[in-house]
């Protein structure tokens, strides 16, 4: 095994000044107990309506560029235990997600292809915890991706970015979510198209209010 892999597989550092970190707590081995402190968890509310009608973060990329850098490490270096940090945010805000009404929690799909390559859906890690924290359900095999498409952070332009996710769900299921509140989980958000895009096809298959919540806002 190579040396890399090795620290991938048993990281003894932290991701963002290197210190060594211990094994236990999991939400400590990628980011030592002073660079968590750097973390800022704020509950914030953005504007994706009309058709979402209520939508909140609570890392905000261009204030916080660790959580960014963290964000990043899960998506684009596969670092699936990053979450562990991650959990000890959201749990920091269990209040605010317990005010929260829905019936069901859905994280956005990931194509087929794309999940082959990473091999979890980090919205889905997000999710799970949403989960634990409300008691919600989460809805599985409600919706999926028709199409692959290239990821929205590398389309730049605002119209480019509508285009490329334009029809790109296909609701599995309009019989379970008829009339209900959904909770649209993600990781990012930057102009909330790929999540528009998401509730519109929720609502043409008759769900009732869409809801949604990333871990950060770009
Ligand atoms: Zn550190």
């Amino acid at each position: 095994m190579s040396k890399k892999i090795d620290s991938l597989l048993f990281p003894s550092f932290c991701a963002n000044c290197k210190a060594d970190t211990p094994e236990e707590p999991p939400s400590l081995r990628w980011l030592c107990l002073n660079c968590h402190k750097l973390l800022i968890v704020r509950w914030q509310k953005v504007s994706f309506k009309p058709e979402i009608s209520e939508s909140y973060h609570i890392f905000d990329y261009q204030k916080d560029k660790l959580a960014k850098k963290l964000i990043h490490n899960i998506k684009y270096d596969f670092v699936k235990e990053i979450a562990d940090t991650f959990y000890v945010a959201l749990e920091s805000e269990r209040f605010n997600f317990r005010k929260l009404m829905f019936d069901f929690i859905l994280p956005i799909p990931l194509h087929k292809r794309r999940f082959k390559e990473r091999e979890f859906n980090q919205s889905e890690l997000i999710a799970k915890k949403i989960s634990e924290i409300t008691e919600k359900p989460i809805l599985e095999d409600i919706i999926k991706r028709k199409f692959y498409r290239r990821p929205q952070m590398e389309v730049k332009n605002r119209e480019a970015r509508i285009k490329n996710t334009q029809n790109i769900f296909e609701c599995l299921d309009a019989e379970k979510i008829k009339g209900k509140t959904i909770l649209l989980v993600d990781d990012v958000a930057t102009t909330g198209a790929t999540l528009k895009e998401c509730a519109r096809t929720l609502k043409s298959a008759g769900a009732g209010t869409i809801l949604s919540f990333t871990l950060a806002q770009d």
